[in-house]
Protein backbone atom coordinates (compact mmCIF):
# COMPACT_ATOMS: atom_id res chain seq x y z
CA UNK A 1 0.00 0.00 0.00
CA UNK A 2 1.16 3.30 -1.24
CA UNK A 3 1.39 6.20 1.86
CA UNK A 4 -1.27 8.76 1.68
CA UNK A 5 0.61 12.27 -0.45
CA UNK A 6 -0.69 14.89 1.40
CA UNK A 7 -1.82 16.57 -1.79
CA UNK A 8 -3.86 13.66 -2.43
CA UNK A 9 -5.42 14.09 0.60
CA UNK A 10 -6.20 18.17 0.57
CA UNK A 11 -8.19 16.67 -3.03
CA UNK A 12 -9.79 13.76 -1.60
CA UNK A 13 -10.90 13.99 2.42
CA UNK A 14 -14.21 16.30 1.22
CA UNK A 15 -15.68 12.83 0.04
CA UNK A 16 -16.52 12.26 3.30
CA UNK A 17 -18.32 9.20 2.71
CA UNK A 18 -15.91 7.62 0.55
CA UNK A 19 -12.69 9.14 1.53
CA UNK A 20 -10.13 7.16 3.75
CA UNK A 21 -10.01 9.64 6.46
CA UNK A 22 -8.57 7.88 8.92
CA UNK A 23 -9.41 5.09 11.08
CA UNK A 24 -12.39 3.80 9.49
CA UNK A 25 -12.21 0.04 8.36
CA UNK A 26 -11.92 -0.69 4.28
CA UNK A 27 -15.42 -1.14 2.78
CA UNK A 28 -16.24 -4.68 2.67
CA UNK A 29 -18.98 -5.58 -0.21
CA UNK A 30 -19.93 -8.75 0.77
CA UNK A 31 -22.93 -10.65 -1.54
CA UNK A 32 -23.21 -14.45 -0.23
CA UNK A 33 -19.67 -15.94 -0.23
CA UNK A 34 -18.15 -13.48 -1.93
CA UNK A 35 -16.21 -10.51 -0.19
CA UNK A 36 -15.38 -7.40 -2.57
CA UNK A 37 -12.71 -5.33 -1.12
CA UNK A 38 -12.25 -8.00 2.03
CA UNK A 39 -8.38 -9.40 0.47
CA UNK A 40 -9.89 -11.78 -2.19
CA UNK A 41 -9.08 -11.23 -5.59
CA UNK A 42 -12.42 -11.27 -7.15
CA UNK A 43 -12.96 -11.84 -11.23
CA UNK A 44 -15.89 -10.87 -12.94
CA UNK A 45 -16.08 -11.96 -15.88
CA UNK A 46 -18.78 -12.88 -19.03
CA UNK A 47 -19.84 -11.38 -22.22
CA UNK A 48 -20.35 -7.53 -22.99
CA UNK A 49 -24.14 -8.33 -23.75
CA UNK A 50 -26.16 -11.17 -22.99
CA UNK A 51 -27.26 -12.42 -26.64
CA UNK A 52 -28.98 -15.56 -26.04
CA UNK A 53 -29.67 -18.20 -23.30
CA UNK A 54 -26.83 -20.71 -24.79
CA UNK A 55 -24.18 -18.15 -25.18
CA UNK A 56 -25.24 -16.71 -21.19
CA UNK A 57 -25.20 -20.28 -19.67
CA UNK A 58 -21.84 -21.89 -21.86
CA UNK A 59 -20.01 -18.97 -20.81
CA UNK A 60 -21.36 -18.65 -17.48
CA UNK A 61 -20.23 -22.14 -16.14
CA UNK A 62 -16.77 -22.00 -18.03
CA UNK A 63 -15.80 -18.76 -16.17
CA UNK A 64 -17.43 -20.31 -12.78
CA UNK A 65 -15.10 -23.60 -13.89
CA UNK A 66 -11.97 -20.90 -14.02
CA UNK A 67 -12.71 -19.18 -10.75
CA UNK A 68 -14.48 -16.20 -11.32
CA UNK A 69 -16.90 -15.14 -8.88
CA UNK A 70 -19.19 -12.94 -10.55
CA UNK A 71 -20.59 -12.81 -13.99
CA UNK A 72 -21.02 -10.07 -15.96
CA UNK A 73 -23.66 -9.30 -18.97
CA UNK A 74 -24.81 -6.54 -20.73
CA UNK A 75 -28.64 -6.33 -21.11
CA UNK A 76 -29.30 -2.71 -21.28
CA UNK A 77 -26.61 -1.47 -23.46
CA UNK A 78 -25.00 2.25 -24.29
CA UNK A 79 -23.96 1.90 -27.22
CA UNK A 80 -22.04 5.11 -29.31
CA UNK A 81 -23.42 4.22 -32.61
CA UNK A 82 -27.59 4.04 -32.83
CA UNK A 83 -27.12 0.79 -35.39
CA UNK A 84 -25.39 -1.20 -33.24
CA UNK A 85 -26.93 -4.29 -30.59
CA UNK A 86 -28.67 -2.02 -27.75
CA UNK A 87 -29.14 -5.38 -25.73
CA UNK A 88 -32.24 -7.76 -24.67
CA UNK A 89 -33.16 -5.76 -22.53
CA UNK A 90 -35.51 -7.55 -19.50
CA UNK A 91 -35.13 -11.06 -21.20
CA UNK A 92 -31.28 -10.19 -21.00
CA UNK A 93 -32.36 -9.95 -16.98
CA UNK A 94 -34.07 -13.40 -17.05
CA UNK A 95 -31.09 -15.25 -18.52
CA UNK A 96 -28.45 -13.66 -16.22
CA UNK A 97 -31.13 -14.97 -13.59
CA UNK A 98 -31.40 -17.89 -14.99
CA UNK A 99 -27.56 -18.45 -14.96
CA UNK A 100 -27.28 -17.62 -11.06
CA UNK A 101 -29.33 -20.30 -10.13
CA UNK A 102 -27.84 -22.76 -12.55
CA UNK A 103 -24.00 -21.45 -11.62
CA UNK A 104 -24.13 -19.72 -8.26
CA UNK A 105 -22.44 -16.84 -9.76
CA UNK A 106 -23.64 -13.47 -8.57
CA UNK A 107 -24.66 -10.97 -11.46
CA UNK A 108 -23.24 -8.02 -12.34
CA UNK A 109 -25.00 -6.10 -14.76
CA UNK A 110 -25.50 -2.00 -16.41
CA UNK A 111 -28.44 0.41 -15.85
CA UNK A 112 -28.79 3.71 -17.78
CA UNK A 113 -31.78 5.06 -16.50
CA UNK A 114 -32.82 5.62 -13.10
CA UNK A 115 -36.25 4.80 -13.71
CA UNK A 116 -34.68 1.09 -14.78
CA UNK A 117 -33.09 0.53 -11.48
CA UNK A 118 -35.91 -0.87 -9.11
CA UNK A 119 -36.50 -3.78 -12.25
CA UNK A 120 -32.46 -4.19 -12.24
CA UNK A 121 -32.33 -4.43 -8.93
CA UNK A 122 -34.91 -7.35 -8.45
CA UNK A 123 -32.43 -9.36 -10.95
CA UNK A 124 -28.52 -7.91 -10.50
CA UNK A 125 -26.45 -8.34 -7.43
CA UNK A 126 -24.61 -5.03 -8.59
CA UNK A 127 -25.51 -2.68 -10.49
CA UNK A 128 -22.97 -1.16 -12.91
CA UNK A 129 -22.13 2.22 -14.03
CA UNK A 130 -20.74 2.34 -17.61
CA UNK A 131 -18.45 4.85 -18.14
CA UNK A 132 -20.84 7.31 -20.19
CA UNK A 133 -23.01 7.31 -17.27
CA UNK A 134 -20.62 7.99 -14.38
CA UNK A 135 -21.86 11.98 -14.54
CA UNK A 136 -25.77 10.60 -14.95
CA UNK A 137 -26.31 12.35 -11.58
CA UNK A 138 -30.38 10.86 -11.59
CA UNK A 139 -28.95 7.66 -12.40
CA UNK A 140 -26.35 7.73 -9.07
CA UNK A 141 -28.74 9.39 -6.87
CA UNK A 142 -31.57 6.04 -8.08
CA UNK A 143 -28.56 4.19 -6.96
CA UNK A 144 -27.81 5.81 -3.65
CA UNK A 145 -31.69 4.76 -3.31
CA UNK A 146 -31.54 1.28 -3.95
CA UNK A 147 -30.25 -1.49 -1.90
CA UNK A 148 -28.00 -3.03 -4.15
CA UNK A 149 -23.70 -2.72 -4.43
CA UNK A 150 -22.94 0.06 -7.37
CA UNK A 151 -19.98 -0.60 -9.79
CA UNK A 152 -19.32 2.76 -10.86
CA UNK A 153 -16.98 3.01 -13.58
CA UNK A 154 -14.55 6.20 -14.09
CA UNK A 155 -15.76 8.18 -17.16
CA UNK A 156 -13.58 7.69 -19.96
CA UNK A 157 -12.42 11.63 -20.10
CA UNK A 158 -13.02 11.53 -15.63
CA UNK A 159 -10.57 12.60 -12.89
CA UNK A 160 -10.02 10.68 -9.83
CA UNK A 161 -11.61 13.30 -8.25
CA UNK A 162 -14.66 13.09 -10.24
CA UNK A 163 -15.20 9.81 -9.82
CA UNK A 164 -14.92 10.38 -6.10
CA UNK A 165 -17.29 12.95 -6.41
CA UNK A 166 -19.83 10.80 -8.16
CA UNK A 167 -19.34 7.93 -5.34
CA UNK A 168 -19.58 10.14 -2.88
CA UNK A 169 -23.56 11.41 -4.50
CA UNK A 170 -24.56 7.59 -4.56
CA UNK A 171 -23.24 7.18 -0.80
CA UNK A 172 -24.80 10.43 0.39
CA UNK A 173 -28.22 9.15 -1.17
CA UNK A 174 -27.60 6.14 1.40
CA UNK A 175 -25.90 3.62 -0.42
CA UNK A 176 -21.66 3.44 1.02
CA UNK A 177 -21.80 0.02 -1.02
CA UNK A 178 -19.36 1.41 -3.97
CA UNK A 179 -16.71 -0.61 -5.93
CA UNK A 180 -14.68 1.66 -8.15
CA UNK A 181 -13.29 0.29 -11.50
CA UNK A 182 -10.98 1.93 -13.91
CA UNK A 183 -11.37 0.87 -17.24
CA UNK A 184 -9.07 3.27 -19.10
CA UNK A 185 -9.75 6.92 -20.34
CA UNK A 186 -8.63 8.92 -23.74
CA UNK A 187 -6.12 10.21 -23.98
CA UNK A 188 -3.78 10.89 -27.25
CA UNK A 189 -2.66 7.49 -27.98
CA UNK A 190 -4.83 5.27 -30.60
CA UNK A 191 -3.15 2.05 -30.70
CA UNK A 192 -5.42 0.73 -27.68
CA UNK A 193 -8.67 1.57 -27.24
CA UNK A 194 -8.31 3.50 -24.28
CA UNK A 195 -5.15 4.30 -21.74
CA UNK A 196 -5.06 1.91 -18.91
CA UNK A 197 -4.04 4.50 -16.25
CA UNK A 198 -2.44 1.84 -13.55
CA UNK A 199 -1.38 4.33 -11.39
CA UNK A 200 -5.38 4.68 -10.84
CA UNK A 201 -5.43 1.66 -8.29
CA UNK A 202 -2.88 3.03 -5.74
CA UNK A 203 -3.90 6.48 -5.67
CA UNK A 204 -7.58 5.49 -5.23
CA UNK A 205 -6.41 3.06 -2.34
CA UNK A 206 -4.67 5.17 -0.82
CA UNK A 207 -7.54 8.15 -0.47
CA UNK A 208 -10.48 5.97 -0.56
CA UNK A 209 -11.67 3.46 1.59
CA UNK A 210 -14.06 1.49 -1.57
CA UNK A 211 -12.81 -1.00 -3.50
CA UNK A 212 -10.94 -1.05 -6.79
CA UNK A 213 -11.44 -3.25 -9.79
CA UNK A 214 -10.18 -3.02 -13.11
CA UNK A 215 -11.53 -3.65 -16.62
CA UNK A 216 -8.50 -4.42 -18.76
CA UNK A 217 -10.85 -5.53 -21.47
CA UNK A 218 -12.35 -1.80 -22.54
CA UNK A 219 -8.98 -0.51 -22.00
CA UNK A 220 -7.12 -2.38 -24.13
CA UNK A 221 -9.16 -3.06 -27.23
CA UNK A 222 -8.06 -6.01 -28.08
CA UNK A 223 -7.77 -9.30 -26.65
CA UNK A 224 -4.06 -10.28 -26.65
CA UNK A 225 -3.33 -7.43 -24.15
CA UNK A 226 -5.64 -8.42 -21.32
CA UNK A 227 -3.97 -10.98 -19.83
CA UNK A 228 -0.91 -8.94 -19.00
CA UNK A 229 -3.34 -6.14 -17.95
CA UNK A 230 -4.92 -8.56 -15.56
CA UNK A 231 -1.61 -8.94 -13.98
CA UNK A 232 -0.57 -5.72 -13.68
CA UNK A 233 -3.63 -5.23 -12.34
CA UNK A 234 -2.83 -8.23 -9.49
CA UNK A 235 0.49 -6.31 -9.00
CA UNK A 236 -1.03 -3.04 -8.28
CA UNK A 237 -2.86 -4.44 -5.58
CA UNK A 238 -6.70 -4.18 -7.14
CA UNK A 239 -9.17 -5.77 -5.57
CA UNK A 240 -10.70 -7.90 -8.73
CA UNK A 241 -11.14 -7.66 -12.63
CA UNK A 242 -13.99 -7.54 -14.92
CA UNK A 243 -13.33 -9.04 -17.93
CA UNK A 244 -15.05 -10.32 -21.49
CA UNK A 245 -15.40 -13.41 -21.91
CA UNK A 246 -17.76 -15.31 -25.48
CA UNK A 247 -18.00 -18.56 -26.09
CA UNK A 248 -17.05 -17.37 -29.88
CA UNK A 249 -15.54 -13.84 -29.81
CA UNK A 250 -15.55 -13.07 -33.50
CA UNK A 251 -19.49 -13.69 -33.59
CA UNK A 252 -19.96 -11.60 -30.79
CA UNK A 253 -22.68 -8.85 -31.59
CA UNK A 254 -20.50 -6.23 -29.46
CA UNK A 255 -16.77 -6.02 -28.39
CA UNK A 256 -15.63 -9.28 -29.56
CA UNK A 257 -12.47 -7.96 -30.34
CA UNK A 258 -11.21 -6.95 -27.27
CA UNK A 259 -12.99 -10.68 -25.59
CA UNK A 260 -11.22 -13.66 -24.37
CA UNK A 261 -12.51 -17.47 -25.77
CA UNK A 262 -12.88 -19.83 -22.83
CA UNK A 263 -9.50 -21.13 -22.92
CA UNK A 264 -7.67 -18.16 -23.00
CA UNK A 265 -9.69 -17.18 -20.47
CA UNK A 266 -8.60 -20.39 -18.47
CA UNK A 267 -4.98 -19.74 -19.45
CA UNK A 268 -5.27 -16.24 -17.98
CA UNK A 269 -6.99 -17.34 -14.68
CA UNK A 270 -4.05 -20.13 -14.17
CA UNK A 271 -1.21 -17.86 -15.06
CA UNK A 272 -2.24 -15.12 -12.42
CA UNK A 273 -2.20 -17.73 -9.31
CA UNK A 274 1.58 -16.84 -8.97
CA UNK A 275 0.89 -13.38 -8.65
CA UNK A 276 -2.45 -13.73 -6.69
CA UNK A 277 -0.65 -15.27 -4.05
CA UNK A 278 2.16 -12.97 -4.32
CA UNK A 279 -0.32 -10.63 -3.35
CA UNK A 280 -1.79 -12.19 -0.75
CA UNK A 281 1.53 -12.84 0.90
CA UNK A 282 2.32 -9.28 0.61
CA UNK A 283 -1.08 -8.17 2.26
CA UNK A 284 -0.10 -10.45 5.12
CA UNK A 285 3.19 -8.87 5.66
CA UNK A 286 1.39 -5.70 5.17
CA UNK A 287 -0.95 -6.24 8.30
CA UNK A 288 1.82 -7.82 10.60
CA UNK A 289 3.97 -4.98 9.63
CA UNK A 290 0.98 -2.54 10.95
CA UNK A 291 -0.19 -4.37 13.80
CA UNK A 292 3.93 -4.34 14.64
CA UNK A 293 3.50 -0.40 14.64
CA UNK A 294 0.91 -0.14 16.59
C1 LIG B 1 -19.24 -2.74 -20.61
O1 LIG B 1 -18.82 -3.09 -19.47
O2 LIG B 1 -19.59 -3.54 -21.48
C2 LIG B 1 -19.19 -1.31 -20.96
C3 LIG B 1 -20.05 -0.79 -21.82
O3 LIG B 1 -18.17 -0.70 -20.37
P1 LIG B 1 -17.76 0.86 -20.36
O4 LIG B 1 -18.95 1.56 -19.76
O5 LIG B 1 -16.55 0.87 -19.49
O6 LIG B 1 -17.48 1.25 -21.78
MN1 LIG C 1 -18.25 -4.17 -23.51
Amino acid sequence: MVNCAPQWNGQFSCFDLVAKLGGEDPTVIRINDVEIGGGEFVVMAGPCAVESERQLLETAESVAAAGARVLRGGAFKPRSSPYSFQGLGIEGLKLLRKAREVTGLAIVTEAMDPEDVPLIAEYADIMQVGTRSMENYALLEALGRCDRPVLLKRGMTATLVELLQSAQIIAMNGNPDIILCERGIRTFETATRNTLDISAVPVLKSVSRLPVIVDPSHAAGVRCLVPILARASVAVDADGLLVEVHPSPNQALSDGIQSLNFRDFHEMMRNLEPYVELREKSREHQLLATKGAD
